[in-house]
Order: structure tokens, then sequence, then C-alpha cells
């Protein structure tokens, strides 16, 4: 079978090895850009996600590359405590979540698909224009820099990112991606690391919030590489660029306050090497993914906002649920309407649940029942309360640990 991958971001990459991974070998994976540069800042691989890596034989080059966090802690916006919870394997999980650079997780995958597919199986400088369904292939065509050129396939997986080709031309109404009013600052920084130096740490309420995890041990001298976002309501604007640098100035004075005894939010600011500013947008439901032989994966199919770390986790589950129901279903078509049974429903109750705030409602409600500050948090929010957010997100999310360790593996069995 011939399979056309559109983007060579964590979702089309892990496609690809997913699908290599069930015996296909006729794949090729198509980028717009004309190099793979390590963009980006850190992402959280949540153990969902590391189970899929992990039977894809990359557990180990991807934990090499981060840090296991060991804990997960929500403070208000004066660094008191709310709520904390161990992560990954601490937590029980047989595998455990990794905080990496996305741009570098982005390389390993790419080098994992050039080893096992073939140094032509990645193909840059492709710009999908569009997809031209047939009645049991389609055929892309993509702009290069000789011009335009097409490509027959019995499958075209389309991983091509918030702002995909394909799924505006199947959905043309939809318009430019949903902003919620809300701005994140997203850089790294080489400071001295704090607490236990695995910890993400989430700090602030609904309006303003500091988001921190370490992407290195710390070395010598007590210094880390940390990742941060910090994010406001109602400054910058709904540019949707991943890639779009500001000055950390006026950044640093919204968060002057914000020194704690155990981080100090304004200097890890100043110290970022660079300053990234994004909208907080996703994109609403759609109800349907596939078209003849053509498939959204990743944020293309549901672009969600960042809370809970599920944007990469859920593009890699995806990849590895379509490469397992492509292996085990008795047609094509048959195997494409069990991928988006599965997975359309799962992750459209995600992108909602995200609206919500997740798991990180604990803040907004700290915020809205003691805007002060408190002595207990047990005063303002009920243990019984905070307990149930938590495993609640974690059912819907689909990584509550009794979930992940009943499910079946997505490798099939031989036939
Ligand atoms: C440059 C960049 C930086 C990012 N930085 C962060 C970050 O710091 N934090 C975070 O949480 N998330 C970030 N993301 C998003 C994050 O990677 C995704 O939410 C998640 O990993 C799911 O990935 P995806 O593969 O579905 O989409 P993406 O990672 O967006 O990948 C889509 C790929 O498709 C390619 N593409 C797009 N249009 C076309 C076309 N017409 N033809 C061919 N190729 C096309 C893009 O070049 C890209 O490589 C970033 C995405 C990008 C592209």
């Amino acid at each position: 079978m011939r399979i056309v991958i559109v983007g060579a971001g964590i979702g089309g990459l892990a496609a690809a090895l997913s699908l290599h991974a069930v015996g296909e070998t006729d794949i090729r994976v198509y980028d717009r850009v004309s190099e793979l540069r390590a963009l980006g800042v850190g992402i959280n691989l949540l153990p969902h996600a590391m189970r899929e890596l992990t039977e894809l034989g990359l557990a180990d080059q991807v934990l090499d590359q981060g840090v296991a966090p060991s804990t997960l802690a929500y403070f208000n916006r004066f660094g008191q405590p709310i709520w904390s919870e161990p992560r990954g394997r601490e937590a029980g999980y047989r595998w455990p979540q990794v905080s990496v650079h996305r741009g570098e997780l982005q390389l390993v995958l790419a080098d994992a698909v050039r080893e096992r597919l073939g140094a032509n199986a990645l193909q840059l400088g492709h710009r999908l224009v569009r997809v031209e369904e047939g009645a049991d292939a389609a055929t892309a065509v993509f702009a290069t820099a000789e011009g335009d050129t097409s490509v027959v396939a019995d499958l075209v997986v389309a991983a091509d990112g918030i702002h995909s080709a394909v799924r505006a031309a199947r959905h043309p109404d939809e318009g430019a991606p949903i902003w919620n009013g809300l701005t994140l600052w997203r850089g790294t920084a080489r400071v001295p690391a704090y607490l236990d130096g695995r910890t993400m740490i989430m700090a602030g309420d609904g309006e303003q919030k500091f988001v921190a995890y370490p992407l290195s041990a710390p070395d010598a001298d007590g210094i880390a590489r940390v990742n941060f976002i910090a994010e406001r309501r109602g400054v910058g604007s709904e540019t949707v660029d991943w890639n779009l640098a500001v000055d950390a100035g006026p950044i640093v004075a919204l968060f002057r306050d914000w020194r704690f005894d155990w981080l100090d939010v304004p200097a890890v600011i100043a110290a970022a090497d660079e300053l990234l500013e994004y909208p907080m947008v996703d994109r609403d439901p759609i109800p349907r993914w596939t078209f003849g032989r053509t498939t959204l994966l990743g944020d293309a199919a549901h672009a969600m906002y960042p809370n809970g770390s599920n944007g990469a986790s859920q593009a890699i589950i995806d990849a590895r649920t379509l490469a397992f129901h492509l292996a085990t279903a008795s047609s094509v078509d048959g195997a494409l309407s069990a991928y988006e049974g599965q997975r359309r429903p799962a992750t459209s109750a995600l992108v909602l649940s995200n609206r919500g705030q997740g798991p990180e409602r604990v803040m907004v409600l700290a915020h809205e029942r003691a805007p002060e500050g408190f002595t207990d948090i047990h005063d303002v929010i009920p243990a019984d309360e905070l307990t149930g957010i938590s495993a609640g997100y974690k059912r819907a999310a689909g990584f509550h640990p009794d979930i992940l360790d009943a499910r079946p593996s997505l490798t099939p069995s031989p036939r």
C-alpha cells in the first residue's frame, strides 16, 4: 500500500513509524519546510504516549533528551500550594512522563524515520496544495521549488497541523482558530533548579499563570534548563504563529511581584534565550475526519489548548491507533472508519474538557474562593473536590493509571 503523510511534525513522524512497525514499507512523509530545525520549546509526553513510543522502541532516545518529572504541583499567584500529585512512574504508571524539547523530539523521530524507512522517506520542501479523491486512491498535489508535483496514494494522512490545508478544504466554512483571549509567552532559560529539580509547577489562576518544568537535570552548579510558559488575559494578539519572537521586558513587568521563596518568576522570564508569543487557540470538534482515502491526524484533526499537556501525546496515540486498525481491519475503508470511530469522540471530548481548564480548574477555584490567598487550602477547597478534579481529567484524557494499565496494546498480534 502506498501511503502519503502530509506534515513531518510529531504526529506525521509518529504515523510513519507506527505504520512501518505494522509492516507498511511504501511510506513518504512530506513537509513544506526545506529543513527540519529544532523549533518550539518544551512539551510533555504523558505516560499514555510514552507507552506508544516504548512499543515503537524509542523510549530510551526520548528519555535521553529530557527529564521525567516526579511531581505536578499547583500554586496560587502568591506561590501558596494548592495541590500536588506524583507523575509518571512515581504515580504508579508502568511508563514515565517525559518533559522534552518539542523540536529535539521531532529530530529524534525524523532520524528514526530515515533510519527505518530510508533516506527518501522524508521529502522536505513540499507544500501540500490539495488532495483529489479517487475511487480507491487519492492524489496529493504539492508545490515545490521546481513547480507542482502529484503523488497518487492508497492513503493520505493529513498531519499538517493547526492550519491544515486538508481540513480547510474539507471544512471550508471553519475559518481561523478560535482565541479565548489568553496569550502565552513560551521560552527556555538556564536558571537555578527549583524544588526537587524534577517538578512541573503551575502558579496563578484563570487570568494570569506561570508554568515551568525542567528539560535537564541540574548541572554541577545547580543550574538546569527550564521550560516556562507565562500566560495573561487581555494582552497580545490573535496571530497564530508558533515562531513569533517578542521582547521579554513587558512580560517580566507583568510578573514583577511573582517572587516566591522557591522560584523567582520574573528572573526566569528575563533569562529566556528567546520569548515566543502564541495566542491560546483551539478549534471546534468537527463531525468528520475521513473523506475517501484521506484522513486527519494530530492538530489537523483536533487542535486543543495546551492545558493538560495533551497535544503531542494525542497525536502519537492517533498514529498508533491508525496503524493498528490498518493492520487488523479487512479493508482500508474499514480501518479508517474504526480509527475515526475510536479517536474522534475521545479527542473531541478532550478539546471541550480543556476549554473548562481541565485539571487546572483547581487554580481557578482557589482564586475565586480566596483571591487574597489562604492559610490552609482545605479551608478553601475540600480534599475530595481536589482529588475528584484530578482523577476526572485523567479518565477523560485516557491516562488514568487504571485505564492505561488495563488497555490492550496497540501493537497488533501477528496474524
Ligand atoms: C514550529 C512549531 C513549533 C511548535 N512549538 C510548540 C511549543 O513550543 N509548545 C507546544 O505545546 N506545541 C508546539 N507546537 C505544536 C505541537 O507540536 C503540536 O500541538 C503537537 O505536537 C501535534 O503535532 P502535529 O504533528 O499534529 O502538528 P505540528 O507539530 O504543528 O506539525 C505539522 C507539520 O505540518 C507541516 N505543514 C503544515 N502545513 C503543510 C502543508 N500545507 N504542506 C506540507 N506540510 C505542512 C508543518 O511544517 C509541520 O511540520 C509547535 C508546532 C510547530 C509547527
